[in-house]
């Protein structure tokens, strides 16, 4: 098989899907199956859809545009603010679309119109993170200006926590969002469907919470693909943290010292960190490099580890073993490294459904693995 390769289990990601689909049903909270570190990859958007989901979420366009021609049955939001420039693929494309901008707003209505369509609207509210938003004191007028344009369904309120400034999701931010819900009806008379509480970083506060509030619908991509909560990046208990695994081929192996030698300045990637001496060490090198991987988003198999990459070459520390040229070693991803394997047109794809056998192996308990 050829290398670089990512081998995506889709029996580990229904699995996880389903898990939180379940746990989360229990609240009264939908999911809504987050596709863009997959690059919006259909066996996977159709894997969240058969373990239940609401719908699919994805940040970019030419995501759903895939994932629609693979003639997917389900409601696709684009979860990032549409460009103006993309306006009429995102009416033709997506059923509903993150907003926080009347201008954009606007402009989906008139090609709404121009299409003969709805558009679904659900609009964004800024609760700390600084990402994007509408401040909560300015959205009961923005709802109202949402609500006369023609061709355009005002569907609910939003946020998202937890991604620029790492604020983190909790009862008192959550509840904000469910008395903005509240007091829009209140005011405007309008019906708010959805109120969607965040990402995979909300999952902490929603299965500890006594009270979900209005919250009804959660984003979750991390959590579903990595079996990870991204506040602290532990294995969510239960999920496999194992449904990608990236495959590379060792090209040079050899016994090298870990100090560098001659005059030290920077590499094209910049200041390097400073080596620990441990002696002569087996140094072996991968045929993958950060054009493929965000090297620190790396996790070399045990005995191993990744000392440092380039634009081609990975470098681990190989530890006991000396790995054969032309054999291959298997990393696990973190969202970082996934999101740029899934991007590199050097890394290929292999989806399998496993074998079916009850496999226990990165089935966390609580612990990170
Ligand atoms: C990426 C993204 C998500 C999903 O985030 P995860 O941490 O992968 O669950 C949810 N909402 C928005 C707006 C996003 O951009």
């Amino acid at each position: 098989m050829s290398a670089p390769r990512l081998e995506i289990r889709l029996d580990r990601i229904h699995h996880n899907a389903k898990t939180l689909v379940d746990r989360l049903a229990l609240l009264g909270v939908g999911v809504v199956g987050v596709t863009k570190a997959a690059l919006g990859l259909p066996e996977i958007a159709r894997t969240l859809i058969s373990a239940g989901v609401t719908g699919i979420g994805d940040s970019r366009i030419e995501n759903i545009e895939t994932m629609r021609r693979a003639g997917l049955p389900c409601d696709f939001t684009l979860i990032r603010s549409p460009m103006i420039s993309q306006a009429e693929r995102v009416v033709a494309h997506a059923d509903v679309s993150h907003n926080t901008e009347i201008d954009v707003v606007e402009r989906l209505s008139a090609c709404a119109q121009a299409q003969g369509r709805t558009h679904g609207v659900l609009l964004m509210v800024e609760l700390g993170d600084l990402r994007d938003g509408i401040l909560p004191a300015q959205l009961p007028e923005f709802v109202g200006q949402v609500l006369r344009l023609p061709n355009i369904a005002f569907r609910g309120i939003g946020t998202n926590l937890a991604c620029q400034s790492g604020v983190a999701p909790d009862q008192e931010n959550m509840d904000v969002l469910s008395s903005l819900a509240d007091s829009l009806e209140a005011t405007l008379g309008v019906d708010v469907e959805t109120v969607s509480g965040g990402n995979s970083a909300n999952l902490g506060w929603a299965l500890s919470t006594a009270d979900p509030g209005r919250v009804n619908a959660l984003r979750l991509g991390e959590a579903i693909l990595l079996g990870r909560d991204p506040l602290h990046r532990k294995a969510i208990e239960g999920l496999h943290t194992n449904a990608f695994t990236l495959v590379a081929e060792v090209i040079e192996c050899k016994r090298k010292p870990t100090k560098p030698w001659g005059e030290l300045g920077q590499t094209a990637f910049g200041p390097v960190k400073a080596r620990t001496d441990r002696g002569v060490i087996s140094q072996a090198i991968l045929a993958l490099g950060r054009q493929d991987i965000d090297p620190d988003g790396l996790e070399a198999p045990d005995g191993m580890e990744v000392l440092g990459a380039s634009s081609d070459h990975l470098v681990l520390d190989a530890g006991p073993s000396s790995p054969a040229i032309g054999s291959e070693v298997m990393l696990q991803l973190n969202y970082s490294a996934l999101l740029r394997a899934m991007t590199s047109p050097f890394v290929t794809r292999v989806i399998s459904e496993g074998d079916g056998k009850a496999e226990d192996r990165g089935l966390a308990s609580g612990v990170a693995t």
